[in-house]
């Protein structure tokens, strides 16, 4: 098959827009909805200092390499990458190797957090001992917070992180079944004591993603989380990939209700305005973050972050 654009072989086909593209033309993509998102967005303005989330898996380490082509020749522009060790034997080591790898090409500095350092238990140690409530529920709290801290103490702007059209898409279904308005309308809000979270790669299909990954040569992991199976999140992936079968666009189309449902609710709702917790002194919307909630059932992690 050729490409749609030119006339060399394709290696993409995008059954969203019946376009078939080539290496060249896959990557010039991307890279316009990257572009597009950022502007519409202002997800970057004069003077930022960006943190990057940095896992090491492919979103990540093509998020840094983009903002990096994108950025890295405006004086006014700061980019750093953080990458958070939640303890996940025979997977993380090697996710951070690639996350030093990568940032040692570009020249970025890298922060590593270890979840045992400033928790005091790993990620393993938690799902050992709570077998029932699973890994994931654990894991997406503590990193949010983690990077969170990590990004405001070090003086970003803002932090990117790796989500793509999937992730989002996903997100936006996950948000409908547990009827969570709260979170719909927070999509876009700046909050107080929250470094402003941006994704530059919410319009990029997942496989889009992978193969931009690939034809750019970045040194990537295709391996999944040990826990991955355990979350809701795949079901969700799987029924909205075989809509998408069916019915090409159905993950776009998610994507924009998404934002106006947002959009709408912002209107209708007074501005959230964040307490601190009374356990650890970050922001929440609570008496007492969801990081601490969590925490609290384990009442020695609660006197080790007091303490
Ligand atoms: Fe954490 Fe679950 Fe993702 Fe693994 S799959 S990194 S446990 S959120
Ligand atoms: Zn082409």
């Amino acid at each position: 098959m050729k490409c749609s654009k030119c006339n060399m072989d394709a290696v993409a086909h995008q059954p969203y827009s019946g376009a078939h593209l080539c290496r060249k033309h896959l990557i010039e993509d991307v890279e316009r909805k990257v572009k597009k998102d950022i502007r519409q967005l202002q997800m970057v303005e004069k003077n930022d200092s960006i943190a990057v989330a940095l896992s090491g898996g492919k979103d990540s380490v093509v998020l840094l390499y983009l903002l990096h082509k994108l950025f890295s020749k405006r004086p006014d522009i700061t980019l750093f990458a953080v990458t958070i060790d939640e303890g996940i034997s025979g997977y993380r080591e090697h996710t951070i190797e690639i996350a030093q790898k990568v940032t040692d090409m570009l020249g970025i500095q890298l922060h590593v957090i270890s979840m045992k350092g400033e928790l005091g238990k790993s990620l393993d140690e938690v799902a050992a001992e709570e077998r029932d409530k699973g890994a994931c529920s654990f894991c997406g709290v503590f990193r949010k917070k983690l990077l969170n801290m990590t990004a405001r103490k070090l003086g970003a702007t803002k932090l990117a992180v790796g989500h793509n059209l999937d992730d989002e898409a996903q997100t936006a279904f996950l948000n409908v079944l547990r009827g969570d308005v709260g979170r719909m309308s927070r999509m876009h809000k700046k909050q107080q004591g929250l470094v402003y979270r941006i994704k530059p790669l919410r319009s990029v299909p997942e496989k889009e993603v992978a193969l931009y990954a690939i034809l750019q040569n970045l040194p990537v992991d295709f391996s999944e989380c040990p826990y991955a199976h355990e979350a809701m999140r795949g079901e969700v992936r799987d029924i909205i990939n075989s809509i998408e079968v069916k019915h090409p666009g159905t993950k776009y189309s998610i994507l924009r209700g998404s934002d106006e449902t947002a959009r709408l609710l912002n209107i209708a709702q007074q501005d959230v305005t964040l307490s601190v917790c009374s356990v650890c002194g970050e922001p929440t919307a609570a008496e007492v973050c969801q990081s601490c909630r969590l925490l609290g059932q384990k009442q020695d992690m609660v006197d080790f972050v007091k303490g």
